[in-house]
This record gives C-alpha cells, structure tokens and sequence, in this order.
C-alpha cells in the first residue's frame, strides 16, 4: 500500500514534470503566429501577453486540470497556446466600434452614428489627416486666420444669411447662445417647447447649465403673443423658440408666429433665437419627403438666430451650425465657451464637402447617403427585402417563420416622428411553444446581434422586423448569415 507520503511525492513529481513541459517566453516568442503580431503590435505587447498566459497555465497545473496537462504532452502544444495567445491580443486590440447593419428602420439613428457621409466628404477627411492643413491660418496675409472663413459664405449663400459659425454639435450651439446673450438672465420659452430631445438633451437642463433662469410662457397647447410681451422685464435677455422636433401637439392649439416673436423681441432690443434641431438646407418634399422648416425660411420669418445640427436631415458630420444676424454671430465668436466648443479639422472639412454639394440642390437627394436612404424608391427596397429572403429563411429553419411584409421607417434624430415612410421588412416570427416565445426573440434579435458585422433590427409585436431600406449589401449580409448561432434543439 502506497503511504500518504509516497502518494504527495509521486504527485509533485508529475506537477514539476508538468511544469517542465511549459514553453519558456522565448520560445514562445519564436511561434510563427507571435511572430506576425511581434511586428504588428510590437514585442511588450506579445511578451506580456505570452507571460500573462503562462502563468495561467502555471496555475492550471498547480490545480490538478487534467484537460490542460493532456494538452500540455501533446506535441503541437505550443502551436496551439501560440494561437490562443494572438487570438487573445488581437481580440484586445481590436477597436469596440464596428459597422452594423442598420435595419431598425430608424434611418439617421443617433446610437448608430446618425448620418453616412459622402465619398466627397471621406476623401477630404482622409486628406486633413493626413496633411497639416491651414485650418487657422491666412495664407494671403501669412497671419492667424478664422476656422469658419472655411465654411461662413458657403453656408451663408445657402440659407440665406448675414453671418454664420460652427461648433461641436447643435446642443454645443444652443449652449453657447445661452451662454453668450442670456447668462445671469432670463429667457423666454413656451411652455410647449420645453422638451426633451434624445433622453440627454433637455431644454430646462441646457438652459441652467448655461447660466440662464427659463422662464416658462403660456401654457403646453396654447401660447399667444400677449403671454410672452406680459412677461418681458428688464431681466429678459432673449426669446427662444424651439422645434419641437420629436413630438406633436394636436387638437386646440395656438402658438405665436416666428415674425410676431421677431417684432416684440426687436422692441425691447433683445434677439429671438430659434432652435430648429434637425436643419434642412432644402424643401425636402421636392424629395417626396414630409414637409420640415429649412433654415431660410426660418430666417425669413425673423429669427435673429438659428441653430440646428450637421448631422440629423443636413446628412452631414456632427455638428452645430449659428446662422444670423452679422452683430450676434460676432459676439458668440467672442465668448470665451467658442473655444471650447470649436469643431476640429477632420469634421469641418467633412461639413464643407457636404454643404457644397447642397449648392446642387436638384442631385442633393442622391448624393447624399442619408437622403438617398430616406427617399430610397419602394421598388428597391423590395428588391433588397426578396435577395435576402430566401437566405434568411434557411438560416432560421426549425426557430422561426421568415416573410416579407410592407412596414414603416421612420427618418429618425428626433424629426417628424409623425411621419413615416412607406418600407419593406423581413420578418421573423419565432416558433417556439407558447410562454416561450418572448425568450425565443429575444434570442434571435441577439444572434442577429452577434454576426461579425452586427444586424440591428426592430423587435415589434412579438416579431423581429428587418427593415430593408438601408440595406445596400446584401451579399455580405446574406454571406455572414450562414454562421449565425442559435440552439436549434
Ligand atoms: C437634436 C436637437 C438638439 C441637439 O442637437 P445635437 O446635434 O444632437 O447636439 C437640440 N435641439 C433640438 C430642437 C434638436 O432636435
């Protein structure tokens, strides 16, 4: 009978054996697949990872993990731990943010990176970063120069305006009108407008970390004019309006005309400010798409100022763009807040590429991705909807009932929320039991979420719908379709 004794001995013989079996660093570092990733990511990067893993398997040892030590005598052992190493590091290194596919049906989606910019604004990104560019510098006069003077009479020519600007985003240019006329004072609003616009932007929030006191007039349905002219003091500093871009009141309503807003704004010698969120440089129902403001004729109406974003309708990069009055839109390039608020280079050369393009406004629906998306022809859509069909039916064979049905997009970033566009999607109905059918879903919508390049859809009464309207692969769609991961028991 073997005593305890001999029984530990004849145990740490093996374990050291074991560990006697463990690739040192060096060799490790001489494995084909570490050897690739040496050049690429340099030797601290591998080494630490090959230590790191080494310790692991150290560790695997120690507890008796008899899977690792039959894998530790085989012969490619090192083969196979050099690939599990790589295959770690470049899972490390390899950037969170990836492209999906876009099938919510949402077409300028903020948590999807709202607009795709044109070929003509990626060619002059790529070039400002490559290049050290004269982004603030005059070359006429060899001197400091102005980043606007870039963009100001293009965007002026456009919509019609004295003067213009541009900031980080359309919440940075609200900011900063704020902050610039009314800080320490009040600013009139009405009380329907005060709304909240993609869960983080909300007006009364903006308007307190800008310095100013809102001062709310009327009431949610109805505002008149002698509302707003009762409750100007001489603490008033500015009127503001706002487009209440992601909701509609109806029924008894009444809100004050812009011109009667610019009249009384104007008698008491303090600017009426319009926040029209999502800007369209164009009439978009010349498109075949629902009726928004555009900033001229918000101008038109007398708006001192207006401010509204790169990138909802204008289909651009983000951005905040501040159109108006020559003396207003000085004072705003004074503050301070500017600086901090200033677009960078690779954003405004984008946003010169794509206001450019809108000085064709008749090609503008075509030119632009996140227009052609959005007036994209049903027939077409269809066309995407029936070339996947098919795939991903075979790929849901057993989990779920694949058809295709007409259903609704919507143009997303907080516009016309009440308007919708006509648009094909793939659907999907599990076909699990009763009482699992929820869990079945929710399942799918994720296996759909996990492809190499993630499929996003929209789950609506019980079904996962693919909204083909901003499909444009769709070989590549179908191709990864094949690896996607369901439990088919
Ligand atoms: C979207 C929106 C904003 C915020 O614009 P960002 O470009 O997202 O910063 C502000 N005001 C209105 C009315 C909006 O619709």
């Amino acid at each position: 009978m073997e005593g305890v004794r001999a029984k530990v001995n004849r145990h740490m013989t093996v374990v050291s054996d074991l560990y006697k079996l463990l690739p040192s660093v060096d060799t490790m570092l001489q494995q084909a697949e570490l050897v690739r990733l040496l050049e690429k990511m340099g030797k601290a990067v591998v080494k630490t990872a090959i230590q790191t893993r080494l310790d692991i398997a150290r560790q695997q040892i120690a507890g008796d993990d008899e899977d690792f030590a039959a894998r530790l005598r085989s012969p490619n052992f090192d083969k196979c731990l050099a690939a599990d190493i790589a295959a770690g590091i470049e899972q490390e290194f390899t950037s969170t943010l990836r492209p999906v596919f876009n099938l919510t049906g949402t077409v300028i989606h903020t948590n999807l990176g709202r607009s795709r910019f044109p070929p003509e604004a990626v060619s002059a990104m790529e070039m400002a970063a490559n290049e050290c560019i004269n982004l603030e510098f005059d070359l006429a006069s060899g001197k400091r120069g102005d980043r606007d003077s870039h963009i100001e009479a293009a965007i002026c020519d456009i919509c019609g305006a004295e003067a213009a600007t541009v900031v980080n985003n359309n919440a940075a240019a609200v900011l900063l009108v704020l902050s610039t006329f009314a800080f320490g004072r009040e600013v009139l609003i009405s009380r329907g407008e005060l709304v909240e616009i993609g869960g983080s932007f909300r007006i009364p929030e903006v308007m307190q970390s800008a310095g100013c006191k809102l001062r709310e007039v009327g009431t949610t349905n109805r505002t008149h004019l002698k509302d707003f002219a009762s409750a100007i003091d001489d603490n008033t500093a500015l009127i503001m309006k706002v487009h209440t871009s992601n909701y509609e009141i109806r029924g008894f309503t009444e809100s004050v005309p812009e011109s009667a807003l610019h009249e009384l704004a104007g008698q008491h010698g303090i600017p009426f400010v319009s926040d029209l969120g999502s800007g369209t440089l164009v009439d978009l129902t010349r498109f075949g798409l629902p009726k928004e403001p555009t900033v001229s004729s918000e101008l038109l109406r007398g708006a001192d100022l207006v401010t509204f974003s790169g990138d909802k309708l204008l289909g651009g990069p983000q951005a905040g763009i501040i159109v108006g009055r020559r003396d207003l839109v000085d004072q705003l390039k004074k503050n301070p807040l500017k600086r901090a608020l200033r677009i960078d280079k690779i954003t405004l050369v984008a946003l010169v590429a794509v206001i450019n393009l809108y000085r064709d406004p008749e090609r503008i629906g075509t030119r632009l991705p996140a227009l052609s998306d959005l007036t994209r022809p049903l027939a077409e859509i269809e066309y995407m909807a029936t070339q996947v069909e098919e795939g991903v039916r075979q790929a849901l064979t057993g989990l779920a009932t694949v058809t295709v049905e007409p259903c609704k997009s919507q143009i997303g970033s907080g516009s016309l929320p009440t308007e919708l566009l006509d648009s094909m999607a793939i659907v999907c109905t599990p076909q699990a039991a009763k009482g699992k059918r929820d869990a079945a879903l929710v399942a799918l919508a994720k296996a759909f979420r996990a492809l190499p390049r993630p499929v996003i859809g929209r789950v609506h009464d019980g079904r996962l719908l693919l909204d083909c309207r901003c499909l444009r692969d769709y070989s590549g769609f179908l191709e990864q379709l094949q690896s996607i991961a369901l439990d088919k028991t």
